[in-house]
């Protein structure tokens, strides 16, 4: 039995897609209030994808449930993650293993180190999706998944070699980290400038100029530090490019009203490049000034 911690947007679209690959799953819920809301809707989710609209009933709980559990899989936002396991922490198996879906890093670090007696994985997730009304899911943009351990070296978990690549695209690559670090500094050079002139992704460039140039040229210098030596800069020009109509995460949780995972992203790369005694100031002025929009939106900054 698999169980996906958290009900929101990933965690559905993981939910569904298991359900569709007939892999048994539970979905743990924030509390009894939430489970009781999917109750009243008889467990059922309204799944929208490329192929149509299907109804699927899954199984929910509490995170107070008795049962024992061996594989977890992570589907809060970053800053929620760490807290949210450690409610589990009673119930997870020594040995079991903890697959961590967040975008940037710092959440999947926070949770090995409390989680020690588990094996802890980390995913980089490019599909889209997003709930238009509760009870229902839309998988707007199909994506690929890449998985690996944050130890080197544990092999790939059981479950995961089961998952039916019709159902997920997804492959193991170990180290996972030059991966994590890569699609980390892509969003540290997007995403923050689409918060502060609320633009498009496409309008980045130009709303940017030379701005965006010098954070390229710092985030190379601190992914070379952590031994990722491809070109940034053409990366991320052609995520800019074909991504040219879209809303950054980061956007649209500003638009409504959500906390968003800036710490996790554009924060975590401060500091690190801090860490290294690496001086940053064209990411620390981003930093800064996303800050100051998230205040006046009154949003946490962390
Ligand atoms: P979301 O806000 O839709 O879902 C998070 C869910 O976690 C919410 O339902 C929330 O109630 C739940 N949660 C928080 N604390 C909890 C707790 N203690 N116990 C149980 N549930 C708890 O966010 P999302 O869009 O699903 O994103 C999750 C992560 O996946 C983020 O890091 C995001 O950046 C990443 N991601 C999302 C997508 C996407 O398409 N939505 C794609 C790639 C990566």
């Amino acid at each position: 039995m698999l169980y996906i911690l958290g009900a929101g947007s990933l965690g559905l679209l993981w939910a569904a897609r298991l359900q569709q690959a007939d892999i048994a799953c539970r979905v743990i819920v924030r509390n009894a209030e939430q489970l009781q809301a999917w109750q009243q809707r008889s467990n059922r989710l309204r799944f929208n994808d490329d192929t149509g609209n299907h109804t699927l009933t899954l199984n929910f709980e509490t995170p107070d449930t008795a049962r024992m559990i061996r594989h977890l899989i992570v589907a809060t936002k970053a800053h929620s993650a760490l807290e949210a396991v450690r409610q589990l922490r009673h119930r997870l198996r020594p040995a079991g293993d903890i697959l961590m879906l967040q975008n940037g890093l710092g959440s999947q670090q926070a949770v090995a180190q409390a989680c020690r007696a588990q094996q802890v994985f980390a995913a980089s997730v490019t599909d889209g999706a997003w709930q238009p009304a509760p009870g229902e899911l839309t998988w707007a943009g199909r994506g690929s998944s890449v998985v690996g351990p944050l130890d080197t070296g544990t092999p790939c978990p059981e479950w995961l070699n089961r998952l039916s690549t019709a159902l997920f695209d997804w492959r193991w690559q170990t180290p996972i980290m030059p991966t994590l670090w890569r699609k980390l500094a892509i969003n540290c050079a997007i995403n923050p400038f689409t918060l502060i002139y609320d633009c498009h992704n496409g309008e980045v460039p130009a709303q940017a100029g030379a701005w965006l140039d010098s954070c390229l040229a710092e985030l190379q210098e601190l992914l070379n530090l952590k031994g990722v030596t491809e070109d940034l800069a053409p990366l991320v020009h052609d995520v800019i490019r074909s991504t040219a109509a879209n809303s950054s995460s980061m956007r649209q949780d500003l638009h409504a009203g959500r906390r968003t995972e800036i710490d996790y992203i554009l924060g975590y790369a401060c500091r690190q490049a801090s860490q290294h005694g690496l001086q940053v100031p064209a990411l620390e002025r981003l930093l800064d000034a996303a800050k100051d929009c998230l205040r006046q939106h009154q949003l946490p900054t962390d």
